[in-house]
């Protein structure tokens, strides 16, 4: 008997098998997009020194006290303070020092004065307006203070992310990397264009779309476009291939009928195979082949990159850190009615949509429930939800929608 279970039970125990990733240090320009394992202590403050945030003059605010437009204080030009400067002349009173932005404040300044504030001179500096202490002046720590957590473990690592990781100097970040995916397609029918297609058989496709799919997930994958129903050409083509990849992910080969390769290969080598209560997808496997984790997806093209959507992606994204593991979740309103099997969660293609200022949006289905209308799917922007539960849903119901 084949095992029924749940959308959640199998996509738990997907996760489950993924695992967590070993976290590894790259280089941080490599590390974008990529989840932080450890948290990041900074070893310097932010700024690291008291400077300038205006090209202007450093002096005392009380040199300037009584400067406007109509009677300048005039200063001598003591030091020029170029960004870069890494000498610390300090500023005498009465006088002012040329200084750039991010240049360091002199000791004995305690203020910037613009340099649209002033002649801009380079012996003497006519100064046409008073400013008070502290004026343009970016404070020592006033963003980071050194000694403390600059990043926690388990941000999602961007572009802000990484700059500020190399702002507090470091070259290198531990972080959970993506897995390296082995992608198989099984079916006897399958050829790769450019051939030509004899009757009966058709063009690969399942292989390229979940490449995309785990590439947009930064994995590294890995691809047999086709495998031949036979289950020791299976075993021979794919096993010396498993050492290098952290998950295989077949498409075909595992539901009820005959030549159902992927079942009749790694049936009692490690892998499960059950019935999910969802349309379309129901066929699944999961285990180990050789240690590998295996995934093993149903080969129509809809219920394939569904089931990557579902149980993959979620148990990808788990392994490599993240938190966040689902699709954005809406709510909308159905444009049409849709039926749903008893028992089972459909995920039907959809097309959403929303307007400014609403706040439910719209969706309808693109496609019927077939699991072979790609064209459908290539329409789609995201799944329509309808629970084991409901088997009707009237146009008007508010349904679950998943943003792809
Ligand atoms: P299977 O799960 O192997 O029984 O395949 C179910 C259906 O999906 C059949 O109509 C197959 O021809 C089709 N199919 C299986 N694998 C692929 C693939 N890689 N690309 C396109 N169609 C496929
Ligand atoms: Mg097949």
């Amino acid at each position: 008997m084949v095992r029924v279970i749940s959308v959640e039970h199998h996509r738990a125990e997907a996760t489950a098998l993924l695992g967590t990733r070993t976290p590894v240090r790259l280089p941080v320009a490599g590390c974008a997009g990529l989840i932080l394992a450890e948290d990041v202590t900074a070893d310097v403050s932010l700024p690291p020194f008291d400077n300038s945030a205006m090209d202007g003059y450093a002096v005392r605010a009380v040199d300037v006290a009584g400067a406007s437009e109509d009677s300048p204080v005039e200063l001598p030009v003591a030091e020029d303070i170029p960004a870069g400067r890494v000498d610390s002349p300090p500023l005498l009173p009465g006088t002012a020092h040329r200084i750039m932005t991010g240049a360091p404040m002199p000791p004995g300044a305690d203020t910037v004065v613009m340099v649209e504030k002033t002649d801009g001179g380079t012996e003497t500096v006519r100064v046409f307006a008073a400013v008070p202490p502290g004026n343009h002046l970016r404070r020592t720590g006033e963003d980071v203070q050194r000694g403390t957590t600059a990043l926690t473990r388990g941000t999602l690592l961007g572009p802000a992310q990484v700059g500020l990781a190399a702002a507090v100097g470091l070259d290198s970040l531990v972080v959970y990397t993506p897995p390296r995916v082995l992608v198989v397609s099984t079916g006897t029918e399958l050829v790769t264009a450019p051939n030509p297609l004899k009757h009966g058989q058709i063009y690969e496709s399942n292989s390229v779309m979940l490449v995309a799919a785990l590439r947009a997930l930064g994995c590294e994958v890995e691809t047999v476009r086709s495998v031949v129903d036979d289950v020791d050409e299976f075993r021979a083509v794919i096993e010396p291939k498993l050492a290098a990849a952290d998950l295989l992910i077949t498409s075909g080969g595992v539901s009820a009928g005959a030549y159902e390769v992927v079942k009749d290969a790694l049936t009692g080598a490690g892998v499960e195979f059950r019935k999910v209560a969802m349309q379309p997808g129901g066929p699944q496997g999961l285990g180990r082949w050789n240690g590998v984790p295996v995934l093993t997806l149903p080969g129509n093209p809809v219920s394939s990159l569904v089931s990557f959507e579902v149980f993959v992606r979620p148990a990808v994204l788990a392994s490599m850190g993240h938190s966040i593991v689902d699709r954005p979740r809406v709510r909308a309103k159905l444009t049409e009615a849709l039926r749903s099997p008893a028992g089972k969660v459909q995920f039907r293609r959809g097309f959403y949509s929303h307007v400014d200022g609403e706040v439910t949006g719209e969706v309808g289905p693109r496609g019927g429930p077939g699991s072979h209308l790609l064209a459908a799917f290539a329409q789609a922007n995201c799944l329509i939800v309808l629970p084991e539960e409901v088997t009707e849903a009237p146009q008007g119901a508010e349904v679950n929608v998943l943003l792809l």
